[in-house]
């Protein structure tokens, strides 16, 4: 039986190079990491890739307008079958409304029966995000880095859904948010987070520890745990790397 202090480190949103080598990979240690594409070319790309640390997910990253100019509904769903993970998609304010709206409610179609998590970023664009995820119920959505309002907040936890969180949170956000909603990621290589490398979550794990009065094992046992039942709910277990869904399976 795994116990806590065998669990590895969990980043369930960081930047990965599709061609990132082996050798770059080990330098992430034992972490887990669920490692975002910015775009189909790169979805395409990482499809080949057997990485037993790394869970790929396809993405359209709605602040980049090449990626959501290039956005193809078919090419999409081709690819989609590949994947346990989608990320990163959402909204985002440097994109135009309609067109990104449109796109990432496609996306959200074509995952409505499909066992997979979702990363959905959401700057600038929280109000029309949540409407979508309203409109299109998925139970693998989790809110990366999610700055709403209060209001939006109660809304997004009305909904039952999930949120990645990161070091360059305030500790208000970490309060707010019930500990069973909680996931952890460095949106490596943000640099506001400081994240040395994807899975370097110790200053996030420290501090959800003082806030939730727990200690640091139990802390990243919790965290585990919330990815347990995400990927059991949304199916996403059944597709998951073998390893990762081990991992998750004995916590
Ligand atoms: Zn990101």
């Amino acid at each position: 039986m795994t116990t806590s202090h065998q669990l590895p480190a969990l980043d369930c949103h960081a930047h990965i190079a599709p061609d990132v080598t082996h050798r770059q990979l080990a330098a992430l240690g034992d972490a887990a990491v669920f490692a975002v594409t910015r775009d189909l070319d790169e979805a395409d790309a990482v499809t080949n890739r057997h990485d037993k640390k790394l869970v790929w997910g396809i993405g359209v990253h709605p602040a980049l307008p090449a990626a959501v100019a290039a956005y193809d509904p078919d090419r999409f769903r081709a690819l989609l079958p590949h994947f346990a993970f989608v990320g990163e998609v959402g909204m985002d304010r440097r994109t135009p409304l309609d067109s990104g709206r449109a796109v990432f409610s496609d996306i959200l179609t074509a995952c409505s029966d499909r066992p997979v998590l979702i990363s959905v970023h959401s700057t600038g664009r929280v109000s029309a995000v949540l409407d979508e995820l309203e409109n299109k119920r998925h139970v693998g959505v989790i809110l990366h880095w999610f700055t709403g309002a209060s209001r939006d907040l109660a809304r997004a936890l009305e909904m039952n859904l999930y949120f990645s969180v990161n070091a360059a949170m305030p500790d208000t956000v970490f309060e707010a948010i019930p500990r069973d909603r909680l996931l952890p990621e460095t949106d490596f290589p943000a640099r506001t987070v400081r994240a040395q490398r994807p899975g370097h979550v110790d200053t996030l794990e420290d501090r959800l520890s003082t806030v939730w009065g727990q200690g640091i094992q139990d802390v990243r046992y919790r965290l585990w745990r919330n990815l347990k039942t995400i990927a059991v709910d949304s199916g996403a277990i059944e597709t998951l790397p073998e390893n990762i869904a081990d991992i998750i399976v004995a916590t």
